[in-house]
Parts: C-alpha cells; structure tokens; sequence
C-alpha cells in the first residue's frame, strides 16, 4: 500500500499530490475531491501531525472515542465526519457535533437523525449509505431502493442529504473496486433529478487506502484514508 512507510506528515501530502494528479489526469477538478483522515486508534499529536501536513477533516467511526479527541482539537481547525455505524441511541450527540454522516444506513436511523436534529433546531447533513456489492453482511442501501425512500426522505426537513457512500466487497486488487465505485456514480446521476428540496446527490464517498486512485478515477469527491496515513491499526 502506498504511502505507509514515511512520518505522517510525509503520507498526507504524498496521498494529497496523488489525489490531485489522479483529478488532473482524470479530467476532473482536484478542489472537488477531499481527504477524509479517518483517525480511528489514532491519538491527539498524530491528528495534529496530519492537520500540520494539511488534513482539514476527519473521520472517527466510534462516538465514544471522538468525544474526547474533539474536545482536546475543538471544531474550528478541523471539521468531523462520522463514518462507522450509528446506533440509534448514540444519535442525539452525534447531531450538531458531526458536520456530516457518511454511514446513514436505514430509513429507521434517517429518521431519528432528522428527530433529534429537528429538537435541536438544526440541520444535519447526511450521505446514504448504499450497500453496492448486495452483501449479506453489511447495512445500507439496496442499490435498487435508494429512490423508492426519497419521498419518505424528502420529508425529513431536519436533513440535508448531500449524496451517497459506500464501502466495496474487501478484495485485494484495487481494480475489483472500480465497476463497484462506478455503480455508486451511476446511482448518484440517476437520482440527481430527485427534485426534493433537501436532497442533492453533489457527493460521492467511496475510497480508502488501497483503492482510493481508483475511486478518484471513477468520481469520488470524498476518499476516507486511514491506514495509508497512520500506518497498520491494531484492532
Ligand atoms: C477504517 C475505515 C476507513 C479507512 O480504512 P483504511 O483502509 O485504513 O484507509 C474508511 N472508511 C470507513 C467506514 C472505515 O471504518
């Protein structure tokens, strides 16, 4: 895997230069395309490494994990995602606290984000989580049922639903990746004229370590980079 044997520092701009290359020669803007550090069993100095190399914004997957790190980094020099799986009762303080969701994986969750979010008098912008390889194992959206919830969705005022993210079958060879990574951008396209007030389709998050070239290639514009960052996790 690329970029894991320097200091973190090193890895970010390497992953950053690299995602601006894959944008250029890919014809796409780079400015449209942004890292996400997940920061997952990683401590307070090696995020602040990573923001000094020019990470903006991180993922944490555990609530319970995040709520001391963004105490000690505060929200103003770096904005936090929420990509792991939400329990129901966890969604009162990831609202407000997170600038977006990645990983809205149900109708059920959507509406208790949009409840507490209501509750709280703000808006909550959310991706949907769309489980493209139909894996028995993994939550999301059937490819196939995304638009069928819209109307459900459209109704969620306290949401702002930004666009779609999943995670591809785990394979070893980035390449099996891409027709997973270019369904997402289809599905995306297919539903940007969904018409509802709150739901644009604008982002992609799909790519991590291994695969994220090629998910740039097919459209992403958020890649969610752990490993290749902060070397191996032991978890
Ligand atoms: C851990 C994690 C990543 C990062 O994975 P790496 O292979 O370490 O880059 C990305 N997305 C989600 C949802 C994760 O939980």
């Amino acid at each position: 895997m690329d970029g894991c044997s320097g200091s973190v520092g090193d890895n970010v701009r390497h992953i950053l230069t690299t995602i601006r290359s894959v944008a250029a020669r890919s014809a796409r803007n780079p400015d449209s395309i942004r890292l996400v550090a997940v920061t997952k069993t990683v401590g307070v100095e090696r995020i602040q490494e990573a923001m000094s190399a020019g990470v903006t914004i991180v993922g944490e997957n555990r609530l319970q994990e995040a709520l001391p790190k963004i105490e000690r980094l505060g929200r103003k020099h770096l904005r936090w995602h929420f990509i792991g799986r939400l329990q129901r009762r966890k969604v009162k303080m990831v609202v407000g606290l997170f600038e977006l969701i990645h990983s809205v994986d149900s109708l059920e969750l959507a509406e208790e984000i949009n409840r507490r979010a209501e509750q709280a008098g703000l808006s909550q912008s959310i991706l949907l989580e769309v489980n493209i390889g139909d894996e028995k194992s993994k939550g999301g959206w059937a490819p196939t049922s995304v638009a069928a919830s819209f109307p459900e969705l459209s109704r969620m005022s306290h949401l702002r639903i930004q666009g779609l993210m999943a995670i591809p079958p785990l394979a070893p060879d980035a390449e099996v990746a891409r027709p997973y990574f270019r369904r997402l951008r289809e599905l995306g396209r297919s539903l940007t004229r969904s018409g509802c007030e709150n739901i644009n389709m604008d982002e992609l998050s799909m790519g991590m370590s291994g695969d994220y070239q090629v998910a740039v290639e097919e459209g992403a514009t958020y890649v969610r980079i752990g490993t290749a960052i902060f070397g191996a996790r032991r978890d």
